[in-house]
């Protein structure tokens, strides 16, 4: 297995996966985004709700705010030896106090919660929770565990987790001479991958292939065919998208993790089934 990073920022990773099966590849795919556990709000008490929303609303956006997850620090409820009922070992309480003594309105955000752990708090300090009118109040408690996606959306630890075969794009602008049209392809393109100005032959941006969504525009719509559109065998490009809850590195490491842990768990049942 081959593996180079193409991109990497705060909230995106791209690398180029070759040497591995589509079967492999769509099993980690699965386990981030449905089987890492992190942080979410699971109960809320509320004790004001002077705001325009129900408070069954109010709590459904509570329960969405993602929070920075801590997986060393804290055990999933089910393998917490308090048995789930909550403790410090499972769960994190974030409360909010306010009065708005204001003329104004006052939009309350994530960044207002207080947590007992400085380790487990909004990933974004910006995100609206509810607005309150004049001489008027909101005060919660809110209690936050780990849990996993595949229970409830709100546990998912990555935004978006998706791969595509590796592109290969054939270019060949000797075909592009008296070509009547003027380059439909680098109009069709939705990528913007072919570069055209009125009095040169379209070149093909260098590293397009990063970015070519295998969409085929540019095969079908050319006249002069000179594009052709493949893909590589056992090559990826995989992207995560991640809205902060969990570092890269250990959402990589733990589905590799999780991976090992599920073909044992499989295995020793495996083994306590009778198969003729
Ligand atoms: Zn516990």
């Amino acid at each position: 297995m081959e593996l180079k990073i193409l991109e990497k920022n705060e909230f995106n990773l791209t690398f180029q996966i070759s040497d591995i099966s589509i079967e492999m590849i769509n099993a980690l795919r699965r386990i981030m985004m449905s089987w890492i556990p992190c942080f979410a709000v699971d109960e809320v008490i509320i004790l004001k709700n002077d705001s325009t929303l129900y408070d069954d609303i109010l709590a459904h956006r509570i329960g969405l705010i993602p929070l920075k997850t801590d997986l060393e620090a804290y055990n999933l409820p089910e393998d917490c030896e308090c048995g789930g009922t909550g403790c410090p070992q499972c769960q994190v309480s974030l409360t909010c106090e306010i009065q708005n003594d204001s003329n104004d309105i006052l939009t309350i955000y994530s960044g207002d919660l207080e947590t007992n752990d400085p380790n487990i708090v909004p990933t974004s300090p910006n995100i609206p929770i509810a607005e309150i009118g004049k001489d008027s109040g909101l005060t919660f408690e809110a209690y936050a565990i780990l849990g996993r996606a595949k229970d409830h959306v709100k546990w998912q630890s990555v935004s978006n987790v998706f791969y595509r075969k590796k592109p290969i794009i054939e270019f060949d602008d000797s075909k592009c001479k008296g070509c009547p049209d003027k380059c439909i392809v680098s109009r069709m393109c939705p990528e913007k991958l072919f570069e055209y100005s009125d009095n040169s032959s379209p070149t093909l941006k260098k590293d397009a292939w990063q970015k070519c969504t295998l969409c085929k525009s540019c095969e079908d719509n050319c006249p002069n065919d000179a594009v052709t559109i493949g893909s590589e065998d056992n090559a990826y490009i995989f992207y995560i998208e991640s809205d902060g809850v969990l570092t890269f590195k250990t959402i990589i490491e733990k589905t590799f993790e999780i991976l090992d842990d599920n073909i044992v768990e499989f295995s020793e049942k495996l083994e306590t089934v009778e198969i003729e």
